[in-house]
């Protein structure tokens, strides 16, 4: 028999499964999530006071960019130091600091200032541990849960492929459409993110308001501002408002002492200074999950289970690793693969942890995406502007493993995020206490 071609490439003679597929049908899910399982708790006890030295030491940097490039307003906006360095401040902030705080990954030292729960929540919380465009407890709502849990599926509020559907269809010359997506990078915390985030955070305050919506449209501040003009003003005066005031308006008016022209040479660095912090986290952030190497579920998953952990893995892209310089050039996002399997860890731990989960990939048969950071970003824009597309996961052709099977029964998109929810700390409506969380 002839092999049968599709879009996603050459068939495997009789498996009905494409070339690049073919390895699906040797995975072991069970024996995966055991060797999985059995990593997750070694990296797990090996956390203690290496890796508090390490996330103090990641905290000083980033605070150390943030001092430099506050002292570099001085020098004119033109030679571009203040900028790049609160860029790098700002996105370290979030990244580092904030993502993995948020994720729970140093509950452990038992400081309450660094515990998840605590962390950035709150508005005066907010401004000292982790003050941008998104509010901390809509960004834990979309990032923690929704994203984290529902990874790759239609319900991942971070789908680019199904986000920029609009973009990828539009019968415009390819050239604007990657203009578009350059343009958006320069904006896209405060135009989509911080929106897109504050959506999510409305829809578990209010499940209610999910009835009769289109609860996958990505909300964006333009959209907004003409069609739900409440929402608009519920998200401007609550997440972006706050953020927008300290940033372009207490934040460079000392400059004032040094004079008028001083000023507005401060003004603009912060004004570039967010510029640099949306490209730069645009490159090293969207591009985590896009490509046409990397998969997308028709069906939700169990956490933890031998399905959770693959698709941590087949879903996700991982950069350069290996020191800190270079996974501090990355914002940390560079172990994507492991953190998506391993969300609550520290970043020391995904330093360490990062060899042995791919040659546990190599020992069971599972691709694993490693590339420079540059290549990736190709890869996401051709899929943003509708040049390739992610590969659809083939169900159902390696045996799941028996803790996903008996689960996913149960498993629905609302079930699998409160269940593993670890940031719906401040939600009025939902107490930790009814999702069985605590505060570890
Ligand atoms: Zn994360």
């Amino acid at each position: 028999m002839a092999p049968q071609s599709t879009e996603s490439g050459e068939m495997v003679r009789g498996k009905n499964l494409a070339v690049e597929d073919e390895w699906v049908a040797g995975v072991d899910l069970d024996a995966f999530k055991a060797d999985m399982d059995e990593l997750k708790v070694e990296l797990e006890v090996a956390q203690g006071p290496e890796h508090e030295a390490h996330f103090h030491k990641i905290r000083f940097y980033t605070e150390l960019f943030a001092v430099l490039g506050t002292a570099a307003m001085y020098l004119p906006v033109q030679w571009l130091v203040a900028p790049v360095l609160l860029g790098i401040a700002t996105t370290a902030r979030w990244t580092m600091v904030g993502h993995h705080t948020c994720h729970g990954g140093y509950d452990w030292l038992k400081q309450p200032k660094f515990n998840r729960f605590q962390f950035a929540a709150g508005p005066w919380r907010r401004a000292i541990d982790w003050f941008d465009w998104m509010l901390p407890e809509a960004w834990n709502t979309e990032h923690n849960n929704l994203h984290h849990y529902h990874l790759g599926e239609a319900t991942d509020p971070d789908l680019v492929e199904s986000n920029l559907d609009f973009l990828r269809r539009l019968p415009i010359p390819q050239v604007l459409k990657r203009l578009a997506v350059a343009i958006m990078a320069c904006v896209w915390k405060w135009w989509y993110y911080a929106p897109n985030t504050f959506k999510h955070l409305v829809h578990q305050r209010n499940p209610k308001l999910l009835e009769g919506s289109n609860s996958h449209e990505p909300w964006i501040i333009t959209d907004l501002l003409f069609k739900q003009p409440l929402d608009f003003l519920a998200v401007f005066t609550e997440a972006l408002l706050p953020y927008a005031a300290y940033k372009f308006g207490v934040y460079p008016l000392p400059w004032l002492v040094l004079g008028y022209d001083a000023y507005i040479n401060a003004l603009w660095c912060v004004v570039l200074a967010d510029v640099v912090a949306n490209m730069y986290s645009f490159v090293i952030i969207v591009t985590n999950h896009a490509g046409n190497d990397l998969y997308r579920f028709d069906t939700p998953c169990a956490p933890y289970s031998g399905d959770f952990y693959l698709r941590a893995v087949v879903s996700s892209a991982n950069f350069a690793t290996g020191t800190d310089a270079i996974d501090f050039a990355h914002g940390w996002l560079n172990y994507q693969i492991e953190h998506h399997c391993f969300p609550t860890l520290s970043m020391l731990s995904y330093q360490q942890s990062q060899p042995r989960v791919k040659a546990l990939c190599d020992k069971h048969g599972i691709p694993y995406v490693q590339e420079s950071v540059f290549k990736r970003l190709l890869q996401l824009v051709n899929v943003m502007v509708g040049a390739s597309s992610m590969r659809l996961y083939p169900e159902g052709v390696c045996a799941p493993s028996k803790a996903g099977k008996a689960r996913k029964v149960a498993v629905s998109a609302s079930v699998c995020a409160s269940v593993i929810d670890t940031s719906t700390r401040r939600s009025p409506r939902i107490s930790k206490r009814r999702l069985g969380l605590t505060s570890e």
